[in-house]
């Protein structure tokens, strides 16, 4: 009998055989497929081909039939292959070299992240240094450092839905989306010993992943749902303990590493449950046109009817397809929301571009967060440039390869300035102009509305000296019918010896001083560095005359989603100054109030000769609220009143006043600050000055 039986070597050998022969044929299919890319490479062609890919797919289904193999494993398998084989067509096109990088994710190893990661890594054909870190934070953390050139987070998951933390990493920092990847999570129940599920008494895991198996744990109640960091991580805590009462949820793979026996396969609620990841970078990275291509953004609304149907009009309208809409709280704002948009479509894409200038004109604040090849699809994308582009772009592959290799940034102010100007239009500035936007842009600031047919008056000292000072000027200017209280803490003086202000600790207090009089407050702030910390406590930030075109300043402040008010330079014609406005406004930032406060001519009886003429200018040429400082206008108290008044008459949308409470006593500008009285008198009197709405449509 025993002779009978077949050699179990032998088969094994027979068994070896067939998988080296399965592995010599992927060689060869790869190798068919760069031939294939080659060819693509000098052509238009996409290099997804959704009716190809489903040929092929039922191709196999029917040859595993007729050899009474399961479709559906051969359907899954050829799946890899297809999108491995995506992949390396991609990285062909995008000329990526290959190579290592160093690449952050959140958990341990064998967690989903590297999993994910790893597969990432794999299909561009890089080698990685993976490193494992406690939370989201951290990983992005070591991106932000430079100790990653990559991180890989995960953004969603098809059962338990948006991964909040990974999305306030994204609207906080400056890092982008380079890439997504998809992974099917598939939940198994390992323990350290093969125990019947009524003896387990704890299950540890991630809270996804506890969330994700909600169904499964009802049918355990005995066992008490741990939330632990991460799922490898909850699969070694229950190796080590050696408990047989406690249990792990996490990946059959991490169970395997840590030498777990598994109890349950599984387990998920969803047999679908995949989690999508996005794949980020410190700087963008362009992508070929030619493949199919998703771009994300956040995107804050204004605040009337229909306002983000407006802007998604403008998505679908230029034929875009929107993947994913999603809404968030938006900090510090109760019952105000962003909202975090995919959508199909390449910004190297001319049409891609021109749709997110007009999504810009019709938001008040747009983040890119990135253009990257597709993985998470409905449905094979269309490559963005070329099925329905105008013909001078299907017609001319090397423009198309050109744009490809450009800057986003670059390509984005390309796009901007293509269209020729209506006669007697700027050339410097677009979506600041009266014509992208008919309605006058309004700019909320808690419950305060700047702009339109308001009127605001902002006051307060030229600089925060103690605690004393501002705290009554503050109640004192709200009682007189201010809305916003002012004060420098960081000073743009002419001489280095006077006072510089009280920096942050000035901030503080000016923050805890209008808090207490319930007014938001404006400061200046004067340096790239300081706009983060800046962003997350003023209510509005003040780019002084100083700085009006301090460029790298006003594209960090077009990052944030705070208010900015932009004065107008010492000697600057109201063309730069707009131009100065479209660099914040075309990073994504609308919400921009202007504020004109003088200029140096040779008139010498006053500090700059303030330019009233400047608001209907700027009223018939920009929708952009505008506001009058004539505190700097004119440099001189009693001089300040006439011209607030006279500002109002002109069309202005408000006012930004120094007032102190001793002038004489004051640290910087003594001579145009208003005493407490003065303040006063001024508000009396504006409150019978008509203004002039109509100054808008001259
Ligand atoms: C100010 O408002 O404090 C200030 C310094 O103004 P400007 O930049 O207009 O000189
Ligand atoms: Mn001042």
């Amino acid at each position: 009998m025993n002779g009978q039986r077949p050699d179990i070597a032998g088969l094994r050998q027979d068994l070896d055989d067939v998988d080296s022969g399965i592995v010599r044929l992927i060689a060869q299919r790869r190798d068919i497929i760069t031939a294939i890319a080659e060819v693509k490479q000098h052509g238009e062609a996409g290099i997804q081909d959704a009716e190809r890919e489903r040929q092929v797919l039922d191709g196999v289904a029917a040859a595993a039939a007729d050899l009474g193999v399961s479709a559906s494993l051969v359907r899954r398998i050829f799946r890899e292959l297809i999108s491995e084989s995506v992949a390396q067509q991609t990285r062909r096109l995008t000329g990526e070299p290959g190579g290592r990088v160093r690449v952050a994710f959140q958990g341990v190893a064998h967690a989903y992240s590297d999993a994910a990661a790893q597969k990432y890594l794999a299909g561009r054909g890089l080698d990685g240094d993976l490193t494992g870190h406690r939370t989201f934070r951290e990983a992005a953390a070591s991106l932000i450092g430079g100790q990653a050139d990559l991180a890989v987070l995960p953004i969603e998951n098809t059962t338990a839905g948006s991964i909040n933390e990974v999305y306030a990493l994204l609207r906080e920092h400056e890092l982008y989306i380079i890439g997504e990847e998809t992974w099917k999570v598939d939940h198994c129940l390992a323990g350290v010993a093969e125990v019947p599920l009524t003896s387990l008494r704890r299950i540890l895991s991630h809270p996804q992943g506890l969330e994700q198996c909600s169904q499964f744990l009802l049918s355990v109640p005995q066992a008490a749902p741990t939330s632990y960091f991460d799922t490898a991580e909850a699969m070694r805590a229950v190796s080590e303990a050696g408990d047989p009462a406690t249990a792990a949820i996490g990946s059959p793979d991490a169970a395997a590493a840590y030498g777990l026996a598994v109890l349950r396969h599984s387990i998920s609620d969803r047999s679908d449950n995949y989690t999508r990841f996005v794949v980020l970078s410190r700087t963008p990275a362009p992508v070929d046109l030619r493949i199919p291509c998703k771009t994300s953004l956040i995107l804050v609304t204004g605040h009337e009817e229909g306002d983000l149907l407006r802007c998604l009009e403008v998505l679908s309208g230029s034929g875009h397809s929107m993947t994913k809409l999603e809404s968030r709280p938006r900090p510090g704002r109760p019952w105000e929301y962003m909202f975090f948009v995919d959508f199909e479509g390449n910004i190297a894409d001319p049409r891609t571009a021109a749709a997110l200038d007009e999504l810009r004109a019709a938001a008040l604040y747009v983040k890119i967060l990135g253009s990257y090849p597709a993985k998470a699809l409905r449905s094979p994308a269309r490559p963005a440039g070329l099925s329905e582009a105008p013909a001078e772009v299907s017609s001319e592959p090397s423009s198309i390869t050109k744009a490809s290799e450009q800057d986003p940034a670059e390509m984005l102010e390309a796009v901007a300035a293509a269209p020729k100007p209506a006669a007697g239009r700027s050339r410097h500035y677009k979506l600041v102009d009266r014509a992208a936007r008919q309605d006058d842009t309004l700019i909320a600031v808690g419950d305060l509305l700047i702009g339109g047919d308001g009127f605001v008056v902002m006051a307060g000292p030229c600089s925060v000296e103690s605690q004393e000072q501002i705290t009554t000027t503050a109640r004192f200017v709200a009682e007189h019918g201010a809305r916003v209280l002012r004060g420098g803490v960081f000073k743009p003086r002419t001489s280095p010896y006077s006072f510089q202000g009280l920096g942050w600790e000035g901030l503080d207090l000016l923050v805890a001083a209008g808090r207490d009089a319930g007014l938001p407050v404006i400061t200046e702030v004067m340096a790239v560095d300081q706009v983060p910390r800046m962003a997350a406590m003023a209510d509005i930030l003040q780019i002084g005359a100083r700085n009006m075109q301090n460029f790298d300043l006003l594209r960090e402040l077009g990052k944030v989603d705070r208010p900015v008010l932009l004065k107008r330079g010492l000697s600057s014609t109201i063309e730069e100054w707009l131009a100065a406005a479209e660099y914040v406004v075309a990073q994504g930032n609308q919400q921009v109030i202007l504020c004109e406060r003088g200029i140096r001519t040779f008139e010498s009886a006053t500090r700059n000769t303030l330019d009233l003429s400047a608001v209907v200018v700027i009223r018939e040429r920009s929708h952009l609220p505008i506001i009058v400082d004539p505190s700097h206008g004119t440099g001189s108290r009693p001089y300040v009143a006439p011209m607030a008044w006279a500002a109002r008459a002109a069309g202005a949308h408000g006012l930004l006043v120094e007032v102190h409470p001793e002038p004489a006593k004051a640290l910087s500008d003594s001579e145009q600050s208003l005493s407490p009285g003065e303040f006063a008198d001024l508000m009396r009197h504006l409150a019978s000055v008509p203004q002039w709405p109509v100054a808008a449509r001259v």
